[in-house]
């Protein structure tokens, strides 16, 4: 089978980074001995090398020891988070994305300056828990047909949006948001390029393949936006962690597939893929 795969592809800088910290957190206080608040990043197979070589992972604080070494994954953590840690004396390793950072900064700044903030986003998506904590009653719109009734009048909105989501998702929920009456909004553009990158590369591609693959963790919010958008050109999409979910019967009666993969996607679980659809 011919395979092709998107130009823009794959771990972003963030993830980068936040794998970097997490393995050098490792090395400083020895294998055990630090613990990651809920996955490092939306990926099983990265969290598992990253297990293996001694990062151990909690729900939350109150399972830990006064005083441990506390890694804050990629998609940030809220104050109260922080400040509980600080409390109880945690040794706080932070591996916080510095984009997502810069969205809770942002959020912080809109409230101080007197807009009612409203994040476009998934409200249980932990970028977006954390986010959120950093202004009071912010509303969460993730789908256009949520606005009305989330948004009562507000007289001066802030918009955020999670970093993950595609320009065009929230160009929709933008144009509903202005159908309501207020007097003034902001709209601070927190998205990510490095998304916005992949999702145009995969885009791009669906007009040269019969079939698309993204590859990536089941609950990473960027991967499961690259498959919507994917599915929305009209393709045969299939998200996939990797090639053990692959069924010879997806690529039937085709003869190019096209691939892509998630900013939290390993090399090897592409390259392993692709390798396996090419014997095909
Ligand atoms: S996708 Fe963007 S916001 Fe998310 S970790 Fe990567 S660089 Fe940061």
């Amino acid at each position: 089978m011919k395979v092709k795969l998107a130009n823009k592809r794959g771990f972003c800088f963030g993830v980068e980074d936040a794998i970097e910290i997490a393995e050098r957190a490792v090395e400083e206080h020895g294998p055990g001995n630090i613990v990651a608040l809920g996955p490092v990043i939306h990926n099983r197979s990265v969290v598992q090398r990253l297990e293996e070589k001694g990062l151990n992972q909690a729900g939350d604080l109150d399972t830990l020891a006064e005083g441990a070494n506390v890694l804050i994954r990629s998609h940030g953590a809220t104050p109260e988070t922080l400040a509980k840690a600080e409390a109880r004396k945690h040794n706080i390793v932070d591996a916080t994305c510095v984009l997502v950072k810069k969205a809770q900064e942002v959020v912080k700044q809109l409230h101080a300056e007197g807009y009612h903030v409203v994040m476009i986003g998934d409200r249980n998506h932990p970028e977006v828990r954390g986010v959120i904590g950093y202004a009071p009653d912010v509303v969460v719109i993730d789908r256009k047909e949520e606005v009305a009734a989330a948004l009562p009048h507000k007289e001066r909105l802030g918009v955020v949006a999670q970093t993950t989501h595609s320009p065009e998702h929230v160009a929709e929920i933008v144009a509903e948001i202005v159908k309501r009456p207020f007097k003034e909004i902001k709209l601070h553009n927190t998205l990510c390029m490095e998304v916005t990158q992949r999702q145009e590369a995969a885009v791009a591609l669906c007009e040269e393949v019969e079939v698309m693959f993204v590859l990536g963790g089941l609950h990473s919010a960027n991967t499961q936006e690259l498959a919507r958008l994917c599915s929305a050109k009209g393709i045969p999409t299939h998200h996939l962690e990797g090639w053990a979910d692959f069924d010879p019967a997806m690529v039937a009666g085709a003869e190019v597939a096209g691939v892509t993969a998630g900013a939290s996607t390993p090399e090897w679980t592409l390259q392993e893929f692709v390798k396996g659809l090419e014997a095909l």
